[in-house]
């Protein structure tokens, strides 16, 4: 196989914590002969389960670099049973400008895997992690919010795909983040994602999405910090027992469930996060800037359900996200039963 064209300054292997970073080769403008140095930490006590989490795949989501900081400086090898890997800046280009995708090749990391060895930073980050690190774990966690342009009810993220022993793995999983909510995506149109890259080494994923709006949010953090440490206890990454926690499974990622501008324009929004919405409902209505003899657009829901997501910026074009829904699922419908 192509060696990928990042090396690590740390050994991922051996008992202790040691912080370091990627080093990225990479020649532009900037930097002729330089290197991108992404974080990335390891805390291993023992022979047990590996973990990665993750946060900064988006450069502009900041509770969970927050979370992967902490984690970072207050975990010692001693409360490590197995093995914690840390990348608390994935994209790190991303990360410094604090935008969603890089402002070097304008990748967005979620979209990126598996990678490539050469084509770009973003790349060939993607390509590193899905080469040498996710064959080595078992559990991952990939901190995210909605970044600049959306804010979420904080929950978490799993793909209902995959054999059903698996599913009953996420699914154990995401009780045990715990997050009052969790989001199910039954299916992908994206390889892209990290979490697709999970589903294809059987590694045992949540995704978080924790407030937005380039914002942070205590609420949201303290269900981040609280649901990763107790999911890495569950995984056996961390000593001590779990807490016996549960969270909301909610369907979402259908069409129906997404919520688009048909026009450019103002957006009113009626609806905020957590509403119980009815198919034919109201979301909001758009004001045409352009036209102001125009009436507003009135934007209806069209799927029954509990807003997720809202966007932040009233400003849209035609094709914008505006909104979007999940409806209550069964844990037997999320394993497929
Ligand atoms: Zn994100």
């Amino acid at each position: 196989m192509t060696p990928p064209a990042v090396a690590c300054s740390i050994d991922l292997d051996a008992p202790g914590k040691r912080i370091g970073h990627l080093r990225l080769s990479w020649s532009d403008n900037e930097r002729a002969y330089g290197v991108i140095p992404v974080p990335v930490a390891v805390i291993r006590g023992g022979d047990g389960p590996t973990a990665l989490v993750t946060a900064g795949v988006h450069g502009d989501e900041y509770e969970g670099l927050v979370i992967a900081r902490k984690l970072l400086a207050e975990i010692a090898p001693a409360d490590v049973p197995g093995r914690l890997i840390i990348m608390p800046g994935v994209n790190w280009p991303a990360v410094e400008a604090r935008t969603r995708t890089s402002p070097i090749d304008h990748q967005n990391m979620n979209r990126a895997f598996p990678g490539h060895a050469t084509s770009g930073p973003t790349a060939m980050i993607a390509d590193f992690i899905e080469r040498i690190i996710l064959p080595q774990a078992h559990y991952a966690i990939d901190l995210h919010s909605g970044g600049t342009k959306s804010v979420f009810t904080p929950c978490g993220y799993v793909y209902g795909m995959g054999e059903p022993a698996f599913r009953a793995r996420k699914l154990a999983a995401a009780n045990a983040f715990g997050a009052p909510v969790s989001a199910v995506v039954m299916a992908t149109s994206s390889g892209g994602s990290l979490s697709a890259a999970c589903e294809r080494h059987g590694v045992v994923m949540v995704a978080t999405e924790l407030g937005g709006g380039a914002l942070f949010s205590r609420t949201a953090a303290e269900i981040g910090w609280n649901g990763t440490r107790n999911l890495l206890r569950h995984a056996g990454v961390l000593a001590g027992p779990s807490q016996p926690t549960q969270t909301n499974l909610y369907h979402t990622a259908s069409a129906e469930a997404f919520v688009m501008a048909p026009i450019d324009g103002l957006f009113e929004a009626a609806a905020g996060l957590d509403a119980e919405v009815a198919a034919g409902e109201v979301a909001g209505q758009i004001w045409p800037m352009d036209d102001l003899s125009r009436a507003p657009v009135p934007i209806p829901f069209r799927a029954a359900g509990r807003v997720l997501c809202v966007r932040t910026m009233p400003m849209v074009r035609r094709g914008d996200y505006l909104c979007h829904t999940g409806h209550p699922i069964t844990d037997q419908e999320f394993l497929g039963a």
